[in-house]
């Protein structure tokens, strides 16, 4: 299939008339899955405007394929004013087919070079404090001793700022790659920090796919034993194709145990079976109420869902966090609770989760050191 793409590429004239896309090597890797074909075109920030248009009609082709329901094209603009080793100036060799080694299909992820390992957060939908969770989880890990990075891709309602009091712009390197954040001892970004007219990349809506990509492979995360995703919440095809596109290890789902948000729950469970990522486990977040004047506690939305669906679907449950005044205010002060009562028992309760992620991730290691570069 990929091939039958790639000659559907070499036949259509890109909009600055040069050669074809894939003579120039401007083709990232294919990947497909479920009738549904992913890629990016890298070109000049300047010519972004002129191949939009084409990436469309690209995807209007594709789709034309027997077994390809859906074509989603993304534009990578590399920046390029006169940066040595631009990609116009000193293009790539093109690239050689490689082996492919007996895969299942779905996914097709060169790792991140410097980063160990990624796991995503993931809820089936907003507001069931999934963010809360990546960042007290992420340090929880490095409260293990990892060195731990954080991106924020909730393109749609970024809060890794906010909860990790973040205000400055992130500055970049040499006008190549951008150098992260750094807040609590974690190595941070987010789609929030980037939403400037001044920023070194090229951002802009439809670029969704790009803007991550970028910050995956542009930013110095390295070197990295975790980076954790806070991904957008619910289950559609935005995070499909992230989940697909970002080569990660496992990922953790949370849910309130709320009957409802459980269904959503089970959709991420889903998703990321689709996407042959492990699911290292279901956090029940909001589990229950400590009155602090008495001490007594309240199981507000019924409590033991999650653990129970978590049993029943085959998945760890990674543990139960409380609803609680301190996790709230501490988040939204930007001195997340980990962090800022690393004695109390809400730290203790992440720091938990995140030994039980670190064991799941364990299990689920390749047991070969071999570079993971797979395909379908
Ligand atoms: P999501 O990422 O799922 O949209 P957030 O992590 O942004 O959710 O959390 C939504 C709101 O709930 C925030 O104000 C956050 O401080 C609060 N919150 C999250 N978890 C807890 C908790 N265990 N106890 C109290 N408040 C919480």
């Amino acid at each position: 299939m990929k091939a039958r793409i790639l000659g559907i590429l070499r036949q259509m004239t890109p909009p600055d008339g040069g050669p074809d896309v894939v003579t120039r090597s401007l083709v990232s890797d294919i990947f497909i899955a479920d009738g549904k074909a992913f890629f990016s075109l890298t070109v000049p920030a300047a010519a972004a405007e002129r191949f939009e248009p084409f990436c469309r009609q690209i995807e209007a082709e594709v789709v034309k394929l027997d077994g390809i329901s859906k074509a989603m094209v993304a534009l990578t603009a590399e920046k390029t004013a006169g940066a040595p080793g631009a990609r116009n100036s000193a293009p790539p060799p093109p690239r050689q087919p490689a082996p492919a080694p007996a895969r299942q299909p779905g996914s097709v992820k060169p790792g991140i070079p410097g980063i160990e390992r990624i796991i995503a957060v993931a809820s089936g939908k907003g507001g069931v404090g999934k963010s809360t969770t990546a960042v007290n989880l992420a340090l929880g890990l490095a409260a293990l001793g990892l060195s731990v990075g954080l991106l924020d891709a909730d393109v749609y309602g970024p809060s890794v700022p906010r909860l990790l009091g973040l205000k400055d712009k992130p500055k970049s390197a040499g006008g190549r790659t951008i150098i992260p954040l750094e807040a609590f001892g974690l190595k941070a970004m987010s789609m929030g920090l980037m939403v400037d007219e001044d920023t070194p990349m090229i951002w802009r809506g439809p670029m969704v796919m790009s803007a991550l990509t970028q910050m995956l492979r542009e930013v110095e995360w390295g070197p990295l034993d975790v980076l954790v995703v806070d991904m957008p919440p619910g289950t559609g095809d935005a995070q499909l194709t992230m989940a697909q596109q970002v080569p990660l290890a496992g990922a953790v789902i949370v849910s309130t145990p709320q009957d409802l948000a459980l269904i959503d729950a089970r959709k991420g469970l889903a998703m990321f079976k689709k996407v042959d990522v492990p699911v290292l486990g279901i956090v029940e977040n909001m589990s229950y109420f400590v009155a602090p004047d008495t001490g007594k506690r309240y199981d507000i939305f019924g409590h033991g869902g999650a653990r129970a669906e978590a049993e029943r679907l085959g998945v760890p449950f990674l543990g139960e966090v409380p609803i609680e005044m301190a996790i709230r205010e501490s988040s939204d002060a930007g001195r997340p609770v980990v962090a800022s009562e690393p004695d109390g028992p809400h730290a203790a309760v992440y720091r938990d989760i995140a030994a039980k992620v670190l064991g799941g991730l364990e299990d689920s290691r390749p047991k070969s050191d071999a570079p993971r570069i797979v395909f379908e």
